[in-house]
């Protein structure tokens, strides 16, 4: 029987979910932030910006008459996802939760593992050129390091300049091929890779190019991993 679906979205995997609910003849409405100025085309329909906070979500579960309630939102967005729940919870709806496993290093890998953004920034080593792969919104607290040449990138040009002392940007999304990602990480230098353990297929080519042109990591381990 066909339902009516709603998917917290914002990944190529909700993407992807959409897709294929949508070709099995649901009813889908997938959730976006609305953080990306031009997000990657999802099918079914697509509504944008937080519902406020939980209570929101669970008026608008309720008043759309969903039947199935999807969180397949990025590992590092907390807050949608608890919000999910607790939604799910007051309307008595099921949540699914779709998040990406974890990426785990081979023997082949230098990856070093810290807990938080704060631990990534100490633990850059002088005159390092550092390719920062996270979002806009955790660039600041590098800004302590003027003794980095950091490059960034980007999905949407920043509205304002970054507050980095030696930077350059790069706009675009990550390519999924390892070759073009080492074809990047060479043309600037890089010593190093910042990141998240956000996992999924379409971020992990950098990865790969780093294991083939032997860089370090630093990997930023999702809350409570333990790791
Ligand atoms: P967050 O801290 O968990 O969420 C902050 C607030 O943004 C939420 O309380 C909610 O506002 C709104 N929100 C988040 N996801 C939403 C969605 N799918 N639909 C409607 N409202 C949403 O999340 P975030 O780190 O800001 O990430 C925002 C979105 O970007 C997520 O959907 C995530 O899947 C996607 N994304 C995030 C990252 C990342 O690195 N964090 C990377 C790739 C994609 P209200 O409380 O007002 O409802």
């Amino acid at each position: 029987m066909a339902e009516r679906i709603l998917i917290l979205g914002g990944t190529r995997e909700a993407a992807d979910l959409a897709a294929a609910l949508t070709a099995g003849g649901h009813d889908v409405t997938t959730s976006l932030a609305g953080r990306t100025r031009e997000p990657l085309p999802v099918a079914g329909r697509v509504r944008t910006g937080g519902f406020g906070g939980a209570d929101g979500l669970a008026r608008f579960l309720q008043s759309e008459g969903f039947t199935r309630l999807v969180d397949a939102t990025h590992p590092f967005a907390p807050r949608i996802s608890a919000n999910a729940l607790a939604a799910a919870k007051a309307v008595g709806l099921p949540l699914e939760v779709r998040l990406r496993p974890p990426w785990s290093a081979t023997t082949d890998d230098d990856w070093h593992h810290v807990a938080d953004i704060p631990r990534a920034v100490a633990a850059l080593a002088a005159g390092e050129r550092v390719l920062l792969a996270l979002g806009s919104q955790h660039i600041t607290p590098f800004a302590a390091r003027s003794d980095i040449h950091f490059v960034v990138r980007m999905v949407d040009a920043p509205s304002e300049a970054l507050p980095l002392p030696d930077h350059q940007v790069v706009l675009g999304r990550p390519s999924a091929d390892p070759g073009r990602e080492a074809e990047l990480l060479r043309r600037h230098r890089i010593d190093r890779i910042v990141c998240r353990n956000s996992g999924g297929e379409g971020a992990f080519a950098k990865l790969l190019a780093a294991r083939a042109l032997r860089l370090r990591v630093t990997m930023i381990d999702r809350p409570g991993s333990g790791g």
